[in-house]
């Protein structure tokens, strides 16, 4: 492959994304990923075909710059909200003038991103005060013209199904792939996104998303920024994560395990870039835990029968009516008449899954929740989790000291939780509700010793002081940034 390649900013599904056959298609919608998945057979088979085919789509690209340099909100092609020319500055006239100003890039694909922005923010707050003012934005939603700003759209159909997902997240895991695509993207977006991100005069500005170093990166070596602002990630996927978590320009990569660390090395990061504190959990998971029988009070549970807590991510993944079903059989000894369990269901956002198990007439005492915010209460108040293998309930569970039973995993990021979390001792892996019925029925009867366990485990590898250290080291960062730029004003 010439190496001309994968520096040129070629294009590849820009055509599809500026005229979508039908603008309904989530999957046209989406991100440029969506049309990944050819690519590299294509690129392996001809590479001289594809020369020529990149090349007629850069040719068309440079066509689509020269007539249109101000970007999509300039074609009116943008919905009204993303047309950012004439905003007003978002920032209240403020007593903080003198505070620092730190922006967590963000995105609502899933809910760990935000949950862990959140920690960041919260984190900030307790330990700064008003040292620094946190914002929180979601880059693409917020700050780019469509097609870009449908990404959580079109994620959350794309993890939905199953098989669209996996092409979309491996054939784009190739540098030789994503590169190209972010140069292109950037080519459209780079003006609305300089200014998203310029508003908030950042002194720190923190990814805790994949997909948004590359083009943030770009823009700020573009403006010679690089040295002034500090441009750090945070990666929110515990074991597996694909590669675009990681950009050499950054000052720092916050790792959650020596696992990212070590492919934070191999996409050519240097050592003194990386740092493994642990994923960023609220700080409210830090407080000391509250009685159990209190806790289960406020939330109208039994106080003292033992409770397991079945959730799947913010959306409400997984199996978790078809386990519900199985536990409420599984924790009901027939022979006495009475309940050997309880069970505490969180659905996230799922209000259609909230709805159903609300109208079913349980043997054992059931209690359904929407969305929570409180999860430190919900997850003090059980025994152990059963849930799709999201990173950021893994390490809530984990602080809480909770046996894990995972019945699920996303495919690509979230397929390197089920290891770590069995090979450490801290759960089990089922995809069956009638089998992880099973498992919970005997760690709440003969095998208890084995849940003490693994609740030991899981309290061994938690970290719950993650976020503070992140924190603390981003504002030694700064400090030091601020000594070596002291005329910095990102204003200018
Ligand atoms: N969460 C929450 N309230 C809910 C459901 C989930 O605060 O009702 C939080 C949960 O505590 C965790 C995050 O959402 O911090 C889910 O992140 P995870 O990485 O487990 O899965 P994702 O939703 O990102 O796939």
């Amino acid at each position: 492959m010439p190496s001309s390649l994968s520096q040129e900013p070629t294009v590849s599904s820009l055509h599809l994304h500026l005229h979508p056959s039908s603008p309904s298609s989530p999957l046209l919608l989406s991100f440029p990923f969506s049309s990944f998945p050819s690519f590299p057979s294509l690129l392996f088979k001809s590479p001289s075909k594809l020369q020529s085919f990149l090349n007629d789509f850069n040719r068309l690209a440079r066509f689509h710059c020269y007539r249109f340099p101000l970007s999509f909100s300039s074609l009116s092609l943008s919905d009204s909200h993303s047309v950012l020319v004439d905003d007003p500055l978002p920032l209240p006239p403020s007593p903080f003038d003198s505070s620092k100003k730190v922006l967590i890039l963000m995105s609502d694909t899933g809910g760990g991103h935000r949950a862990s922005a959140e920690a960041i923010k919260a984190a900030f707050n307790q330990e700064f005060g008003d040292e620094y003012q946190v914002f929180v934005t979601d880059l693409w939603t917020d700050h780019t013209p469509w097609p870009f700003n449908q990404l959580p759209k079109s994620y959350n159909f794309l993890v939905k199904h199953g098989t669209l997902w996996k092409m979309t997240y491996y054939g784009s895991a190739p540098r030789l792939v994503h590169q190209p695509h972010f140069a292109a993207t950037s080519t459209f977006i780079a003006r609305e996104v300089e200014k998203g991100l310029m508003k908030y005069q950042p002194d720190i500005i923190i990814s805790v998303h994949p997909l948004m170093q590359h083009v943030p990166l770009r823009i700020l070596r573009a403006k010679g920024l690089l040295n002034k602002i500090v441009f750090t990630t945070v990666v929110t996927d515990l074991s597996t994560c694909h590669p675009t978590w990681f950009h050499k320009l950054v000052t720092r990569c916050y790792c959650p395990s020596t696992e990212v660390a070590k492919r934070a090395l191999k996409a050519g990061l240097k050592p003194s870039q990386i740092k493994v504190y642990g994923l960023p959990v609220r700080p409210s998971f830090v407080k000391q835990v509250r009685p159990k029988d209190e806790l289960r009070r406020e939330l109208g549970m039994d106080e003292y029968l033992p409770a397991v807590l079945l959730m799947g991510g913010g959306e409400g993944m997984g199996p978790i009516e078809a386990t519900a079903r199985a536990l409420g059989d599984a924790l009901f000894n027939e022979t006495l008449g009475e309940p050997i369990g309880q069970m505490l269901v969180i659905c996230g956002r799922n209000k259609k899954l909230a709805n159903k198990l609300q109208s079913i007439d349980w043997k054992i005492p059931v209690k359904v929740l929407g969305f929570v915010t409180k999860m430190e209460e919900c997850m003090g108040a059980c025994d152990c989790i059963i849930t799709k293998a999201g990173p950021g309930t893994i390490a809530e569970a984990m602080i809480r000291g909770l046996p894990i039973i995972l019945n699920g995993y996303i495919a690509g990021q979230e397929a390197g939780n089920v290891p770590y979390v069995v090979e450490n001792g801290c759960g089990k892996f089922s995809k069956s509700p009638k089998e992880i019925a099973k498992i919970v029925a005997d760690w709440f009867g003969p095998k208890a010793d084995e849940l003490n366990t693994m609740s030991q485990h899981a309290l061994k590898l938690a970290r719950p002081d993650a976020v503070f250290k992140i924190v603390h080291d981003l504002d030694e960062l700064v400090r030091e940034r601020s000594l070596l730029v002291p005329e910095y004003s990102c204003v200018t």
